[in-house]
C-alpha cells in the first residue's frame, strides 16, 4: 500500500509518497510559487545511502500542472519509484478546517466535498486550495480513493466551556463562531509518541504539547484527547507567531479603525502578516534571525523573544490548571524541535509545576525525539519531531482497511 500525502496551499504543494508496509517515505518534495515564471519543483527520492534530488525552476501554470509533473516524476525516468499511477493506492489530503462537521478523517465523496466547501468561510486562506487538490486528483487519478484529514478534527473533543466564546449565543448558531483549534494531526502524533516514550498508556497522561513553528499553538491533552487549545475560530488566536499577533484585547482593532481610520483589510493584514515576532522585533519573522539579533543586544529582538516565551509559559500554567496537573510537556515544530535556548526559557522557573530541564540533554536534542527533563523533574519534558504526513497516511490506511472490510 503506497499513499500519496498532499498539503495543498494557495501557491504551493507539499507532498510525500509513503510505503505503508514499513511507513517508509519513498519520495518527498515541494512545488512552490505555483503560477509564477520561477516556480520551484523539488523532488527527493529517498534511498538508503543515496538520495536523488530533482530541482527545477520553471513556469508552472497551476496546481494541475504541478501534480502532473509530480506524477511524471514518480512514474518516469531516473526519478521513478513506480511503473504507473495505478500503484498509488490512495491520496491523503490535509484539509485545514472541518468545522463541526468532521471529527475524524473521511473517505472523500461528493457530499464530503460539499461539506468542505461549506467550511470555506471559516478558512478562506486554506480550504479552497485544499479542496482544489482533491478535485485535481479526482481528475488526474480517477478511481484512486482520496481521504480528507482535518486539522480541526482532533480538537472536536474539547468541552463546550473551552470552545465557547462569551459573545451572544446567536453568533454560534448563525455563523458557527467558536474555538476550533488547529495543528490537530501534529498533536495526535506527538501525544502518542510521548506516551510510547514514557512507556505509559495515553489514558493515564496529562500532556501539554507546544507546536512552536512559524504558526504556533499549544494544546492540553488529557487521556489522549484535546481538552483545550490556544488557536481559536481561526489560527490567529493564542501564542505569538511569526507574523500573527496571537491573543490581543479585541478592542484594539476597533480602536485602530477609529483613531487611524485603518480599513478592515488593513487590520486583517496587520494582525496576520505584520504582527507577532516580525512586528515586535522589526528584524523578521524567522526565529533564528531574531535570536541572532537578540544575542547582539538588539532591544526589540529581545522584547520579541521575551513576549513569545512569556505567552508559552502562561499557557502551560493555564493548561496544567485546566487538567489539574501535568505529567508530560512536549516541544515540537521548527522552533520547538530545534531551539534549546527557547525551550530552556519556556521551562525556567517552572519548578512549582515540577518542570526541570536537564541542560545537557536539552542542548543535545536538536531535531530529534529526546527526553530533556532532569531525573528529578516530576514532569517528563520531550522534544518530538512532528510528522503530520505520517498521521494523514495512517488515517488513509485505516479508512481503506474499513472500506475493504465493509464493501
Ligand atoms: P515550522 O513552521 O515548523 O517550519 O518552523 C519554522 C520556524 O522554526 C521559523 O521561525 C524558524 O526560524 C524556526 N527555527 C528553525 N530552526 C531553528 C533553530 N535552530 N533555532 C530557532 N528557531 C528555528
Amino acid at each position: 500500500m503506497k499513499i500519496l500525502v498532499f498539503n495543498c496551499g494557495s501557491s504551493s504543494l507539499k507532498y510525500q509518497f509513503i510505503d505503508m508496509k514499513d511507513e517508509k517515505v519513498i519520495v518527498r518534495g515541494l512545488v512552490d510559487r505555483i503560477g509564477m515564471e520561477d516556480a520551484l519543483f523539488r523532488y527527493s527520492k529517498i534511498e538508503t545511502g543515496k538520495d536523488t534530488e530533482v530541482k527545477k525552476v520553471q513556469f508552472i501554470k497551476d496546481h494541475e500542472e504541478a501534480i502532473n509533473l509530480l506524477i511524471d516524476a514518480l512514474t518516469k525516468g531516473d526519478s521513478s519509484v513506480i511503473r504507473n499511477k495505478s500503484e498509488i493506492t490512495a491520496v491523503g489530503h490535509r484539509i485545514v478546517h472541518g468545522g463541526e462537521k468532521f471529527s475524524r478523517a473521511v473517505l472523500v465523496d461528493d457530499k464530503v466535498k460539499e461539506d468542505i466547501n461549506e467550511c470555506f468561510e471559516l478558512a478562506p486562506l486554506h480550504n479552497p486550495h485544499n479542496l482544489k487538490g482533491v478535485e485535481i486528483c479526482g481528475k488526474l487519478l480517477p478511481g484512486v480513493p482520496q481521504i480528507a484529514v482535518f486539522d480541526t478534527a482532533f480538537h472536536q473533543t474539547m468541552p463546550s466551556e473551552a470552545y465557547f466564546y462569551a459573545i451572544p449565543y446567536y453568533f454560534y448558531e448563525k455563523y458557527n463562531i467558536r474555538r476550533y483549534g488547529f495543528h490537530g494531526s501534529s498533536y495526535y502524533y506527538v501525544s502518542r509518541e510521548a506516551a510510547s516514550m514514557m512507556k505509559k498508556k495515553l489514558k493515564d497522561l496529562k500532556i501539554v504539547a507546544c507546536h512552536l513553528g512559524n504558526g504556533a499553538s499549544i494544546t492540553a491533552i488529557k487521556k489522549g484527547k484535546s481538552v483545550d487549545t490556544s488557536m481559536g475560530f481561526t489560527p490567529l488566536e493564542g501564542l505569538v507567531m511569526g507574523t500573527r499577533s496571537g491573543d490581543i484585547d479585541p478592542s484594539i482593532p476597533l480602536y485602530l479603525m477609529d483613531v487611524d481610520e485603518i480599513s478592515l483589510g488593513e487590520i486583517k493584514s496587520i494582525l496576520n502578516r505584520q504582527s507577532g515576532i516580525y512586528g515586535l522585533s522589526g528584524v523578521g519573522s524567522d526565529m533564528r534571525d531574531v535570536l541572532k539579533e537578540a544575542g547582539k543586544g538588539d532591544r526589540r529582538a529581545r522584547l520579541a523573544v521575551a513576549v513569545f516565551v512569556y505567552r508559552v509559559k502562561k499557557y502551560i500554567g493555564a493548561y496544567a490548571a485546566v487538567m489539574n496537573g501535568l505529567d508530560c510537556l512536549v516541544f515540537t515544530a521548527g522552533i520547538g524541535e530545534n531551539s534549546p535556548y527557547i525551550r530552556d526559557l519556556c521551562c525556567r522557573n517552572m519548578d512549582y509545576l515540577g518542570i526541570e530541564i536537564d541542560k545537557k540533554r536539552n542542548e543535545k536534542a536538536v531535531g530529534t525525539g529526546n527526553l530533556i527533563s532532569s531525573e528529578k523533574s516530576k514532569v517528563s519534558v520531550f522534544t518530538i519531531p512532528t510528522n503530520e504526513e505520517l498521521v494523514i497516511a495512517r488515517e488513509a490506511k485505516k479508512i481503506l482497511r474499513k472500506k475493504t472490510v465493509f464493501s
